[in-house]
């Protein structure tokens, strides 16, 4: 049977690459995908007969725009800026912008492919989409992220609307960036509506918001845990990444009672033995969002050994948080963590892991969230931040919290539903695929050929 399911899914990515070409963080995400979904599609013929998954992998429109900005010297810059608006079935368009010179189309394709997935999973009403541009905002004054942020909402702004699409922060757009970009919106507009996620407390943003994709991948990695009556409780964590995802990913860790002897930023990692208490890392958090400097700098002030140009992975640990970017996890690095006893892995990155590592976590069956269920926290939090702006009011600190808390329970359940296998193991990659597709594929069949 097996032999049937893979030629159907050679079929149906040969068709992908050769509509995508050279998208290949695209292909890897819609393989992925695939190739839990095939034999469910077999099983329920609805799905195949409506070519659903064919029509998912379709974005429902692309909008690319040039961006063309002065810098401090006063010379001209042009940067390319995309919004891929995906899925909107369930809900408006729903995904974050990434401000990175790596971004290109496959790159956002793949995001906002990952994205409709997740944000069913989340049980809120929102549809799929990512966006961004190739700016790097690394070196760049404040003057200057301003002016390319003005000049990217300029056109962006006809295409998004609190009921039409709603962006969020990403990779290299966090608060600073959400702030310009909801600046120029209102200006154009002439409204003050939630038409990003991730904003100021202030003027409309929730609270939780920043922490929401650390706390909800820790949190995602305890109810794995309970599953085996375990906990984060004295387990040794490996981070990667510095951002906002990895820091608060430290923080919810540290507060259950693991402790986290690694991050990382795109120079190398540093290794913490005695762990990143609560000052270390109110340290690193000014030194990343306010001094914009190194981790290496974390090494010199705690004496600790900085690795340039290497991962984490080689550090023993019992769990492991890819929390920087896709593919930052290989075979190698898989097998090492394992071969260390490593058994939670919970993606707070978006597809951290290359298929081989995947391969080799679910051959040793150990307990692995993928990023769509484990990270969908962020998301889960921007969906409340838009009840919150419809309704005109702020919940608490604790409500928010308590409500992100559920929501990763709920996603937890709806993965072991759909995703456990025969002999008791629960196969979360099928689980969250599978639990995320049903949900839109029965919007989109309600909904007729659109
Ligand atoms: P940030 O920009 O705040 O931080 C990113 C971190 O990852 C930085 O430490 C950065 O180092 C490092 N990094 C980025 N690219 C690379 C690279 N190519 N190699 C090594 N390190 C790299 O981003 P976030 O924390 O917001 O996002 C991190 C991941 O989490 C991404 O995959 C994102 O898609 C995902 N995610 C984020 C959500 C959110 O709410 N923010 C929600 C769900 C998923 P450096 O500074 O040197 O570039």
């Amino acid at each position: 049977m097996a032999n049937v399911f893979d030629q159907k899914l050679n079929d149906f990515m040969a068709k992908i690459i050769a509509k995508n070409p050279s998208e290949m963080e695209f292909h890897q995400a819609v393989h992925e995908v695939a190739e839990s979904l095939i034999p469910f599609i077999e099983e329920h013929p609805k799905y195949k007969d409506a070519k659903i998954l064919e029509r998912m992998a379709e974005p429902e429109r692309v909008i690319l725009f040039r961006v063309p900005w002065l810098d401090d010297k006063g010379e001209v810059q042009i940067n390319r800026g995309y919004r891929i608006e995906m899925n909107s079935a369930i809900g408006p368009y729903k995904g974050g912008l990434r401000f990175h010179p790596t971004v290109n189309l496959g790159i956002l394709k793949f995001l906002a492919f990952e994205q409709v997935l997740k944000n069913s999973l989340t049980t809120l009403p929102m549809g799929g989409g990512k966006g961004g541009s190739d700016f790097d905002p690394k070196g760049k004054s404040d003057n200057e992220v301003m002016k390319f942020t003005q000049s990217f909402m300029s056109e962006l702004f006809r295409h998004i609307g609190p009921d039409t699409d709603v962006p969020a922060g990403d990779i290299g757009v966090g608060g600073r960036e959400i702030g310009f970009l909801f600046g120029q919106y209102k200006r154009l507009r002439n409204e003050f509506t939630g038409v990003l996620t991730g904003k100021g407390r202030e003027w409309g943003g929730s609270l939780i918001r920043p922490e929401a994709t650390g706390y909800g991948c820790t949190y995602f990695a305890e109810e794995m845990l309970k599953t085996r009556n375990d906990s984060l409780k004295g387990k040794v964590v490996t981070v990667s990444g510095s951002g906002n995802v990895a820091q608060y990913a430290v923080e919810k860790v540290t507060q259950l009672g693991g402790k986290v002897v690694t991050l990382s930023d795109s120079s190398g990692f540093i290794h913490d033995p005695k762990g990143i208490d609560a000052d270390k890392l109110a340290y690193m958090m000014n030194l990343k969002n306010v001094k914009r400097g190194r981790i290496k700098e974390y090494a010199d002030k705690y004496g600790c050994e900085f690795y340039e140009g290497k991962r984490p992975w080689m550090i023993k640990c019992d769990v492991a948080l890819p929390c920087a970017t896709q593919n930052e996890v290989n075979e190698e690095d898989a097998k090492t963590l394992v071969a260390n006893g490593c058994f939670v892995v919970s993606e707070g990155a978006n597809m951290p892991s290359t298929p081989g590592a995947v391969e080799v976590y679910l051959k040793a069956k150990i307990l692995f969230g993928p990023g769509k269920a484990a990270n969908a926290g962020g998301v889960a939090v921007s969906g409340l931040e838009m009840t919150q702006n419809s309704m005109r009011l702020s919940w608490t600190r604790e409500e928010v919290d308590a409500k992100l808390h559920q929501i990763m329970r709920d996603i937890h359940e709806t993965c072991v539903k759909y995703g456990k296998d025969a002999d008791g193991f629960i196969n979360y990659v099928n689980g969250a695929n599978i639990g995320g597709f049903v949900k839109v594929a029965e919007a989109m069949l309600a909904q007729g050929l659109v």
